[in-house]
């Protein structure tokens, strides 16, 4: 940690049950906040450095023209409703305060990350999710076919009259309404499930249509449009991060919390190599770092879907992002670059730093409810 530049400081941090705390988390690197529940964890994520860093954020730069603070996407990614998000805590609410010392200029925008699902209707798949289905769609506009008969993007579209199935609008489903059952979903028997009508799926890109397309998995499709650098590079990142199984079509709301908060965290890898990109060439200086804040991100999820998460937590924090999480599952504390204990109980008897600093500082620690945990997993051979 010598080498961390920039750190987010923030002093003097009363809310709930914590108690004054001056704490700092190094700006580009993943950091861990741990403790037992009811030790101040959600308070210091939710009531402290969200807030703060957002408010710094406002007050400290004023968007130029054409220049959102914020990615445009956020609706898909929950910011906390300040109102609306329900208290944790019974302890009484004490007015949070806290000074931010130094956040770092480099912070650019503040995201929370969930498992929340990402589509409520089968409109939404992961291909439109990250946007890799609009250049498929520009793709099959180009081709000489689509040229004599006139069809643009938004004949592709399986969200647009003109290319759909207009007799199950695109959805592939018809939803049986029955009285006294629950309604349930048949496959339409006009377009067979493929979402398009028959003149739309004889426009062929290598013999396969954008019915074709759909019913490819990320993999499949990463090796299909290969010639094109734009799709296939999203789709090979969709493969790195262990999602090539699914299928581009699949309706968004049968993915797993898992599958639906990596694609989420994969959309922001892909805006971050875009942006990079962009901005390197604009500025010739790296890009800003965004902020990540996940709450226990590995509830539900199985030890081979853990490690999937953390290899994309690491790209973003190599892009040069930072990343906290809460988190009890101990591999994933190993994992940290830097911790935060709290503690040292729960409730009036916690809300203090017990310890912080690398895992192998932390589990030195004598006080710390997680140092004989961390102690354990550190001298055993790495479980992940
Ligand atoms: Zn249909």
């Amino acid at each position: 940690l010598r080498d961390v530049e920039n750190w987010i400081e923030i002093k003097s941090a009363r809310a709930n049950n914590l108690k004054k705390i001056d704490v700092r988390f190094p700006v580009g690197r993943f950091s861990v906040i741990t403790g037992i529940s009811g030790s101040g964890k959600s308070t210091l994520m939710h009531d402290v450095i969200l807030p703060t860093v957002r408010e710094s954020l406002g007050s400290a730069r004023v968007p130029r023209a054409g220049e959102g603070i914020l990615p445009s996407r956020t609706s898909q990614l929950r910011l906390w409703p300040k109102d609306s998000r329900k208290e944790k805590s019974s302890l009484p609410q004490n007015a949070a305060t806290s000074t931010l010392q130094a956040c770092a200029p480099q912070i650019a925008a503040v995201y929370e990350v969930d498992q929340s699902p990402i589509g409520k209707t089968s409109r939404s798949t992961p291909g439109t999710y990250v946007k890799v289905f609009d250049e498929i769609r520009n793709l099959y506009a180009q081709l000489p076919v689509s040229r004599v008969r006139g069809y643009s993007a938004s004949r592709f579209s399986f969200n647009a009259e003109g290319g759909r199935c207009e007799t199950c609008k695109g959805q592939g489903v018809i939803k049986l309404e029955m009285n006294f059952l629950p309604s349930s979903y048949v496959p339409c028997e006009d377009c067979r499930g493929r979402r398009y009508n028959p003149q739309t799926l004889e426009v062929l890109y290598n013999e396969k249509s954008i019915g074709d397309v759909m019913e490819m998995t990320i993999e499949e499709g990463a090796q299909f449009f290969s010639a094109h650098p734009k799709i296939a590079r999203t789709l090979s990142l969709l493969v790195d991060t262990g999602l090539g199984y699914l299928k581009l079509g699949q309706p968004s709301p049968t993915l797993s919390g898992g599958e639906a908060q990596r694609l989420k965290l994969v959309t922001q890898l892909k805006r971050g190599v875009n942006r990079a990109a962009d901005e390197r060439i604009r500025k010739m200086r790296k890009p800003g770092s965004t902020l990540y804040l996940l709450e226990e991100p590995t509830i539900g999820l199985h030890m081979a879907d853990i490690e999937l998460l953390l290899n994309v937590l690491h790209r973003l924090v190599d892009e040069g992002n930072t990343v906290i999480v809460i988190e009890h599952n101990l591999s994933v504390i190993a994992e940290a670059d830097y911790i935060v204990d709290l503690g040292p109980e729960a409730g009036d008897a916690g809300g203090e730093i017990v310890a912080c600093g690398t895992p192998e500082q932390v589990a030195k620690n004598r006080v710390s409810r997680t140092a004989p945990f961390l102690r354990k997993v550190l001298k055993a051979p790495r479980v992940l």
